[in-house]
């Protein structure tokens, strides 16, 4: 077979760093694309280009000597993505994808647009729009920003009709969305792959337990009913399907009391709560990427019966030798120098073997 071009990665975080690594296991070169050359994932790429993602020409350039372009994270430059895409190069997941998700009130619609349940919320364009928005959702509510939130960044909580206007301030009066607080009974994601000839495959459902927005565990199996996981997989492939989605996805969801979902959001990527795939399923959600967007044949993984992740988050990083000791296998994310809520690395556990 003739070697394949390499798989060109926009951003050269942890993701890229073990996207990167699952690339050497296949035989398939990775080529990262970073306005900083001293990323995490220079450790395992085969070459980093230090280019701002709207530098046209570099992305180009980039570009032509890859297969395939995709990304790490959300907040990209989509033009930037459409320009390729026009160009001739395929990236997956596609640019419309990522306009879509990149705005959750656009997200949301498309998921109402597809009979999925989410929390009641409304479009905030200005001070006066809270009034009728809170009359919608009830309080407490969380104010979201449409772009550029991730990590529980540009959110913030209300609780009385008072609180709107200090709330709207902190995120700088941006396009929001207010979001009725969910009184869910737990978290939990679905992991799942596309390829363009429509092969599906997942992982089984995780649990996810966040604090102040981030996620600290992911737990697998999570401690739903099998109809409420069954179901959970459903809504991620029709999801996938409704998109045209290629490549790994993450659907993050509320679980009611009643065992009731409603989707959170979408992740057009690999996704911190499937880290425990590495080194508890096989292929695992970095090789599944790689495979469904360089075409590939997908198979539904083989995991372990339990599989635990927490992350290292901010000056948790002493905690990895310790947790190393009690049998955690500890990635190191290289960053150097912690900052609060910076995500520096994660520990998986797993017991019992790949089946
Ligand atoms: P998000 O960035 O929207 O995924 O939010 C990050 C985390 O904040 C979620 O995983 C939840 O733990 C929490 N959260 C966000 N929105 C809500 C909500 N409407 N009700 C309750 N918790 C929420």
């Amino acid at each position: 077979m003739p070697k394949l071009k390499p798989v060109g990665i926009f951003g050269g975080g942890q993701l890229a760093m073990m996207l990167a690594e699952a690339g050497t296991k296949l035989g398939l070169e990775t080529h990262i694309l970073s306005p900083n050359a001293a990323c995490p994932a220079a450790r395992s790429a085969s070459l980093v280009v230090e280019a701002d993602y709207e530098d046209l020409a570099a992305i180009r350039a980039f570009a032509e000597a890859c297969s395939v372009i995709s990304f790490e994270f959300e907040n990209l430059p989509v033009r930037s993505l459409f320009h390729l895409a026009k160009a001739g190069h395929l990236v997956a997941p596609g640019p419309k994808v990522l306009e879509l998700i990149q705005d959750r009130l656009t997200e949301k619609q498309f998921l109402q647009s597809c009979g999925i349940a989410i929390a009641p919320f409304a479009r905030i364009d200005g001070a006066e729009d809270f009034a009728a928005a809170i009359a919608d959702t009830g309080l407490p509510a969380v104010l979201k920003t449409r772009h550029f939130g991730y990590d529980g960044k540009g959110q913030t909580w209300i609780t009385a009709p008072a609180q709107a206007k200090a709330a709207f301030d902190a995120i700088h009066h941006h396009p929001a969305v207010l979001e009725s607080a969910v009184d869910f009974v737990r978290e939990c994601s679905v992991i799942a792959a596309r390829n363009a000839k429509g092969e599906f495959v997942h992982f089984p459902v995780t649990e996810n337990l966040h604090k102040n927005g981030i996620l600290r565990t992911s737990t697998v199996p999570a401690n739903c009913s099998d109809t409420t996981a069954k179901q959970a997989i459903t809504i991620t492939r029709n999801i996938a399907e409704k998109l045209q989605y290629v490549g790994v996805l993450a659907v993050e969801f509320f679980e009611l009391p009643g065992g009731e979902l409603w989707v959170n959001e979408i992740a057009p990527r690999v996704h911190n709560s499937g880290h425990w795939t590495k080194g508890g399923a096989t292929p695992d959600q970095f090789e599944l990427h790689l495979r469904a967007i360089t075409g590939m044949e997908l198979s539904m993984p083989n995991c372990v019966p339990f599989a635990q992740m927490q992350n290292l988050i901010g000056d948790e990083e002493p905690r990895a030798e310790q947790l190393a000791g009690q049998g955690w296998q500890v990635v190191d994310y290289g960053k150097g120098q912690a900052r609060p809520g910076r995500k520096m690395g994660h520990a998986v556990r797993v017991e019992g073997g790949v089946s």
